[in-house]
């Protein structure tokens, strides 16, 4: 069977080298053709010997999936839309800051938790990404940027913000993390890598074991009866535990913080007695906020609170002795921004399954 090598990080493709009888330094070459040269054809892979891209011609692909569509923003914000097999598509959004630029990285096709702001959650679940098609996401931006052959590195961040929720896959989150972190694919430090997740508290300890890269949790409401509307995962995992899952995960970095993410929903969640809940609730965490305007989509019963409710709303928190930064909404003409990617996800009634694989 041929294997996708973009589904391997340095360990396991030095397993597979090993396996075929070939040196483990090998992993680090075919590494740098891939992730920084954007190359996916082994016979132009010229450091190779021929009888081994031969070989690997006959045993393996460089295959990342397929790009279906790209739409340029005014603002220069970038999506791209990648077929996921099936019909499905997962979408990336490239937001550039300077001559660097942030990328915005999907993990599921759909997701599962119904959250009620949440496009994404609107679409339900069909499956997770594999390890090539989340790092497939680098890939093409990369060459999509220009930034290969030259091996240029115009991505400066990586925010697991897109579809899903990359601690319900996982292992394949935790593999392209590796990817994303290795000086010979893609060499980012793992303070500009950041996972966003909507509070899976076991996978939060888990993530600070085996790969503790900058954690942002979404947050929205101050209290549990609030936050079990918005975020239903909370039924699982309510705050008291979320927050201790928060404290362990920086506590044995003392320069590290957890970035709350607050989406701010008029007349929901936005009030300054939720602002000084807010502020009591996150007391004991090291932590700064990120508020995110509402952005809406087809259908949403939410509306965005005004500037100036937002503004009162930080400044709250401020006063508290926190540091408080919102948002730009950035690219929401080609509905790229926060909360808006819908992808192409079929097969919804398989939602119902995974909340029971979840729960
Ligand atoms: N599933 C993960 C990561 C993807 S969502 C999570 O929930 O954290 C990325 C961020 O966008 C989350 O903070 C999410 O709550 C927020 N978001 C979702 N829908 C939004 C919307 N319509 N407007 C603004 N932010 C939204
Ligand atoms: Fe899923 Fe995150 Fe959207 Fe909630 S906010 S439905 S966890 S993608």
């Amino acid at each position: 069977m041929t294997v996708n090598l973009l589904d391997f990080d340095q360990e396991k493709l030095a397993v597979f080298f090993a396996e075929c009888g070939e040196k483990p330094f090998r992993a680090k070459q075919l590494l740098r053709w891939m992730h920084q040269f954007g190359e996916s054809d082994f016979s132009r892979m010229s450091d190779l010997s021929k009888a081994l891209r031969e070989k690997l011609s006959g045993l393996a692909v460089v295959e990342p999936p397929r790009l279906m569509q790209e739409q340029i923003s005014d603002d220069g914000t970038r999506k791209w839309l990648l077929d996921v097999g099936a019909g499905q598509g997962v979408e990336t959004v490239f937001i550039p800051e300077g001559d660097r630029g942030t990328l915005c990285v999907s993990s599921q096709v759909g997701c599962a938790l119904e959250c009620s702001f949440c496009s994404t959650g609107r679409q339900g679940f069909n499956r997770n990404l594999g390890v090539a098609e989340i790092i497939g996401q680098l890939w093409w931006a990369n060459k999509a940027l220009g930034c290969t052959p030259r091996n240029e590195r115009v991505i400066g961040n990586v925010v697991l913000m897109g579809m899903g929720e990359p601690l319900l896959n996982f292992d394949n989150t935790v593999t392209a993390l590796h990817l994303m972190l290795d000086d010979n694919a893609y060499g980012l430090s793992r303070r500009r890598v950041t996972v966003s997740t909507s509070g899976i508290v076991p996978a939060m300890d888990r993530l600070r074991e085996q790969c503790p890269v900058a954690l942002a949790v979404s947050l929205h409401a101050p209290n549990d009866a609030l936050r079990d509307i918005l975020v239903p995962i909370n039924k699982k995992y309510p705050l008291s535990d979320l927050m201790a899952a928060c404290r362990r995960y920086v506590v044995d970095a003392p320069r590290d913080f957890i970035t709350f993410e607050y989406v701010m929903l008029d007349g929901v969640n936005d009030s300054p007695a939720h602002a000084r809940e807010l502020a009591a609730l996150t007391r004991d965490v090291p932590c700064k906020f990120n508020l995110i305007p509402f952005n809406p989509f087809p259908d949403s019963e939410y509306k965005r609170s005004p500037a100036d409710v937002i503004r009162r709303f930080g400044a709250i928190l401020i006063d508290a002795g926190r540091v408080v930064t919102t948002r730009k909404t950035r690219g929401d003409d080609i509905d790229a921004a926060c909360g808006q990617l819908a992808g192409k996800v079929q097969d919804k009634t398989r939602r119902t399954i995974k909340i029971e694989v979840a729960a």
